[in-house]
């Protein structure tokens, strides 16, 4: 039995899997032939894998996989005519409307040299950085906030700080659903090591039942409860005055309008909305030495204060002196499996490849060494406003790939509209079968998973291989190679590649450069520049930077553990909070039910690859929304109901509507699901996962809402 190691397709954690066959040939494995466990030399899981990573070959039996381009007619077409149909409609807008008038849409799924591919593309060539991604949803806040901070979009820990660590805060992240593994192991720390767990999250979620303490704070009360922090630390006499002088700026900036807030703590715990016995338990924990883990997620990121709340937990950290010690310090969880390697290569439309900006020598180091006469100089848009400009009809041509935007972007009935009303829309894809795939004038069938191979980087920076296993079947391609196709089309130079090694080494000059020139720069994978191609096959899980070659194979690096930092200056920024009195909520009327979605544990996204899977379907087999039986009785529910869930804007616009059709209309393409009473729901809060639509359900999901 011979076995191939690789990579979940899932979440950030990063898991290693080992696919083992019985048929000694690979050319000719079935999913029969297959079995697939966790892989034990793997740095991330050590062997282990949660429910979903155990059942990653059940989601190769799509019922629907897409095998050869297609029009939006149904008619195929080869590949040949596919490529250059796009290069032309590209071409021909950028002719008539400049290059901002076309978009590229990434997404977390994608591969590393995936994403490199497409932001040369874009960047380099069709001169617009009006290339972004999904992970902008789930991790622009943290990625600005390290970049205020630290100067750089760095994270500075590592997993094995779980096991030093004496307390480990979790805020805004169900760990437990949505990085399964890695919370067993926060739970093997706990109790080898007697370290403490806290929970800050308004719903007492499977994470927070395992908590000694769960701070069940108002919505919105994160920036608060931290900023507030920061006073007590100083309050306290436990910052680390020696540290901050040298190697910190603004402290005292911002010291002041912390020490507001804690001043009077009865008070700032009735605006947290904790107990002023919890507020003050919760804080000391942070004193006397203890080493403090703090670890974020979508909860925190996903906010209209994201990064102010992220940078009050970081300044927390400087404040002591705890960044990049072991079992110190702030951690970041991205949600999909290549969020962070996306970024390394200039994946957001705010920055550049090699976590470069727009500044005028960077922008001449990627041009020289692209050897094209300039690459776009300015930022793009991202996300939301790039599909506000679609809908808009300023962006005239999209290329979306591996991501659903009409289930899982806000407000996905303008998402779908704006798509169909787009002059020309390219989604690349495994299945024909996704809502936004539906609305594709050109539709390219994308290798998977198990088909694909390159790199992906986790949430603590390693980078590793994902192989394919399976031959691929029908035209299927991966997506470096098509947009290849396409920019050779367009007679651009530089897509000459043959293989995923070939984009990956380019890269990894790239970034060689990169830190030749600019000095001070954390992100380095110079030294994986020039491998053989049986060296990149053979590659082990690395964590960067990577300096040189004898670094491969490295983990368990912390950074910033000397005081020096990737500002200018050397030094981190504290900075001042804008948002302190920011509303997170536009309604505080008793009778509003806030809505907060999520991840459910056994799905992924908008189900394209778990949706089919009958045990990951059993737990939560329709779309639910969970409310406190209190909540239930005062709206006369009961439990079993179907409810339809309105925005609060849309409420009030349809109460003035006076159109009857035009309601009727409005009302049918909202968010639906069947009431589920929950005790772990606040009164006023109610949860409904991000993952259900049309396509898996009668309803639409909680995105249409
Ligand atoms: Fe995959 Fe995440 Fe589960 Fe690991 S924890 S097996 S990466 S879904």
């Amino acid at each position: 039995m011979s076995a191939i190691q690789s990579t979940c397709a899932y979440c950030g954690v990063g898991c290693g899997v080992s696919v083992s066959s019985t048929q000694a040939d690979w050319e000719k494995v079935e999913r029969a032939n297959l079995t697939l466990t966790g892989d034990i030399n793997h740095p991330a899981n050590h062997g282990h894998l949660c429910a979903k990573g155990e059942r990653l070959l059940d989601s190769l039996a799509q019922p629907n996989v897409l095998r050869y381009p297609m029009l939006r007619s149904g008619k195929p077409i080869n590949w040949d005519d596919a490529s250059s149909l796009i290069a032309d409609k590209f071409a021909n807008t950028i002719a008539e409307f400049g290059p901002d008038s076309v978009a590229l849409y990434l997404s977390g799924q994608l591969l590393t040299e995936d994403y490199y591919v497409a932001n040369k593309f874009a960047k380099g060539y069709l001169k617009t950085a009006n290339v972004d991604t999904n992970s902008r949803l789930c991790m622009s806040s943290a990625v600005s906030a390290m970049q205020g901070c630290f100067g750089e979009d760095v994270v500075p820990g590592c997993y094995d700080d779980i096991e030093h660590a004496d307390v480990i805060v979790l805020i805004g992240a169900n760990t437990a659903w949505t990085h399964p593994v890695l919370f067993q192991r926060i739970l093997a720390a706990k109790k080898a090591n007697h370290s403490q767990l806290v929970v800050i999250d308004p719903i007492a979620t499977a994470t927070a039942k395992q908590a000694d303490i769960h701070l069940a704070i108002k919505p919105g009360a994160d920036l608060a409860l931290f900023h507030g922090l920061l006073g007590f630390l100083a309050d306290s006499n436990s910052v680390n005055h020696d540290f901050i002088a040298a190697h910190t700026q603004g402290y005292n900036e911002i010291i002041e309008s912390a020490q507001q807030l804690s001043c009077n703590l009865a008070s700032l715990a009735k605006q947290v909305g904790v107990s002023l016995a919890a507020l003050t338990q919760f804080y000391q924990l942070f004193i006397n030495d203890n080493k403090v883990l703090t670890a974020s997620c979508q909860g925190v990121n996903q906010s209209v204060i994201g990064t102010e709340i992220t940078q009050a937990i970081i300044h927390c950290h400087l404040a002591l002196g705890h960044i990049g010690q072991a079992g110190c310090g702030f951690f970041s969880l991205t949600g999909q499996p290549n969020a962070m390697g996306g970024r390394e290569v200039g994946g957001l439309a705010t920055q550049l490849a090699c976590h470069m900006g727009f500044s005028t020598p960077e922008q001449q180091l990627l041009a020289n060494f692209w050897q094209v006469d300039a690459v776009a100089d300015k930022k793009g848009l991202a996300a939301v406003d790039m599909f506000d400009a679609l809908a808009e009809g300023t962006i005239k041509a999209i290329w979306i790939m591996g991501t659903n935007p009409v289930v899982s972007l806000p407000n996905t009935n303008k998402i779908a509209q704006a798509l169909a009303d787009c002059p020309f829309v390219v989604v690349s894809e495994i299945t024909p079968d996704s809502d936004t795939a539906k609305l594709a004038d050109v539709l390219l069938p994308a290798q998977g998973w198990s088909e694909k191979c390159g790199t992906v980087t986790n949430s603590e920076r390693t980078i590793s291989r994902q192989r394919g296993f399976i031959v691929p079947k029908g035209q299927s391609k991966p997506d470096w190679w098509a947009i290849s196709q396409v920019a050779q089309k367009m007679g651009f130079q530089g897509f000459e590649f043959k293989t995923n090694a070939s984009v990956f080494n380019e890269f990894a000059c790239l970034s060689a450069q990169v830190k030749q020139t600019f000095a001070g720069k954390v992100f380095d994978i110079s030294g994986l520049a020039n491998l053989t191609q049986q060296e990149y096959d053979n590659l082990a899980p690395t964590q960067w930077p990577i300096a040189s070659a004898e670094h491969i194979g490295q983990t368990g690096l912390r950074l910033f553990s000397q005081g020096v930092f990737a500002t200018p200056s050397a030094k981190a920024q504290f900075i001042v909070p804008k948002g302190l009195n920011a509303a997170e909520t536009t309604d505080t009327a008793e009778t509003t039910v806030l809505l907060n979605s999520g991840r459910s544990r056994d799905q992924w996204h908008t189900m394209t690859r778990t949706g089919h899977i009958a045990s990951l379907r059993a737990s939560i087999p329709e779309p639910i929304i969970q409310l406190h039986p209190n909540k239930l009785a005062s709206l006369s529910l009961t439990e079993g109901d179907l409810v339809r869930i309105d925005a609060i804007n849309d409420m009030q616009a349809n109460r003035s509507a006076q159109n009857s059709t035009a309601q009727k209309n409005a009302e049918q393409n909202k968010a639906t699901a069947r009431v589920v009473a929950d005790e772990d729901m606040a009164e006023n809060i109610a949860f409904m996962s991000m993952h259900w639509s049309a396509q898996f359900s009668l309803g639409k999901g909680v995105n249409q809402a």
